[in-house]
């Protein structure tokens, strides 16, 4: 077995403290990576306090994982020691349901193995995440890191960064559209640039102004505060797709009416509490209400190539393992300039 050390969450009311634990030795197709920089996901605090339920502990959270091959197991023909690659949110499925036959194996029908906070296919070895020294994966859920983007401000594209291009891309922004994207955190302002990319017109829906000349800079084209409700009969029925990337239980119904006619709404924030919605303004004007899981394998290394193209990274705060704690409490406050990234070394 592989010594790791990192930091986990022990319960869901504790501060997060460091922690030693075993990585399996690789398997044929495993690679082992020295981790170097890991992402803080506003979905690590949700899971490491148990906002969702079922959360296993100890938890060694982090999803946005990128590092360097320290080696590979005999049969690993994609990935050799030295490459700088990342880590998502899922690290194996069933491979063989309709859906992992079509690379969409973040909708694995037995259910993907998620990094964290999960159990590796044999339904009883916990996975443990990137807050972490090292980990162990196999070949075909890891990604390869393109050499034009900074490591640390490449960490969150492995899950903020696919998680809206995901459904940028199927909903096929572009353009002539009018994207809106609901809140600007760490999913939020991946989108705003990986929107403005592909070329649409883009609307951050912010519910403070203090964001506002970031928003721009990031190649947003408007910015709409939305404490001012008058912002939705002015802009009624003008968004070909917006896109909800809110942690908290917001008022759903308001954002319908600035669709267009069968225009979408993609829910991607998953808040602790229901989001109610009033179907009318759906009913009205044919619109629709949709989900997105961040992205499949495949799609994500075709977003890492993208962002590579587009020079398109993070705007990331490193912080070192110890001010994880801090990082969670500022992201709860929306306090994030826009993604915690943490430095691994420093453990
Ligand atoms: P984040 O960095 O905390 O950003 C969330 C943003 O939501 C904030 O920056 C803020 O933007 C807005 N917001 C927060 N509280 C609000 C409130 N009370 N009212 C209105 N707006 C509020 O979080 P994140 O890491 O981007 O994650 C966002 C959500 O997506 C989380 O629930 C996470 O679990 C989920 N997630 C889903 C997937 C998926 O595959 N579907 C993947 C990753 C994460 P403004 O200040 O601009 O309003
Ligand atoms: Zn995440
Ligand atoms: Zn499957």
């Amino acid at each position: 077995m592989i010594q790791a050390k990192g930091v986990a969450a022990y319960s869901p009311t504790q501060a997060l403290a460091p922690f030693t634990f075993e990585r399996r030795d690789p398997r044929d197709h495993d690679v082992v990576i020295d981790i170097k920089f890991c992402g803080i996901c506003h979905s690590d605090i949700h899971q490491a306090r148990d906002e969702w339920g079922g959360a296993i502990f100890p938890m060694v959270p982090g999803h946005e994982i990128v590092g360097i091959v320290r080696a590979i197991g005999p049969k690993v023909t994609k990935h050799k020691a030295g490459d700088r690659v990342g880590i998502g949110c899922i690290v194996d499925s069933c491979r063989h349901c309709a859906h992992c036959e079509q690379n969409l194996e973040q909708y694995c029908l037995k259910g993907p193995t998620v990094t964290y906070n999960g159990y590796e296919r044999d339904g009883k070895t916990p996975t443990f995440g990137g807050y972490s020294n090292v980990i162990v994966a196999d070949e075909n859920y890891v990604l390869r890191m393109p050499a034009s983007l900074p490591l640390d401000q490449a960490a969150p594209l492995l899950c903020a960064g696919i998680t809206l291009y995901s459904p940028l891309m199927h909903w096929k922004a572009g353009p002539g559209k009018k994207v809106g994207i609901m809140g600007l955190g760490g999913l939020g302002h991946m989108g705003v640039k990986i929107a403005a990319a592909l070329g649409a017109h883009v609307t951050v829906l912010s519910h403070s102004e203090k964001k506002r000349d970031d928003a721009m800079r990031m190649g947003a084209h408007q910015f709409l505060v939305t404490h001012n409700t008058s912002v939705f009969q002015e802009y009624a029925s003008t968004f070909d797709l917006i896109i909800n990337t809110v942690s908290a239980e917001i008022k759903m119904s308001d954002y319908f009416g600035l669709l267009k006619l069968d225009g979408a709404l993609v829910v991607v924030g998953i808040p602790d509490k229901p989001l109610a919605i009033h179907p009318y303004p759906l009913v009205a004007m044919r619109r629709s209400y949709a989900g997105s899981l961040i992205g499949s394998i495949k799609e994500t290394q075709d977003m890492l190539d993208f962002c590579a193209k587009h020079n398109i990274a993070s705007d990331i705060e490193l912080i070192t393992p110890e001010q994880i704690n801090q990082a969670y409490d500022r992201v709860g406050k929306s306090d994030v300039r826009y993604r915690f990234v943490i430095d691994m070394s420093a453990l």
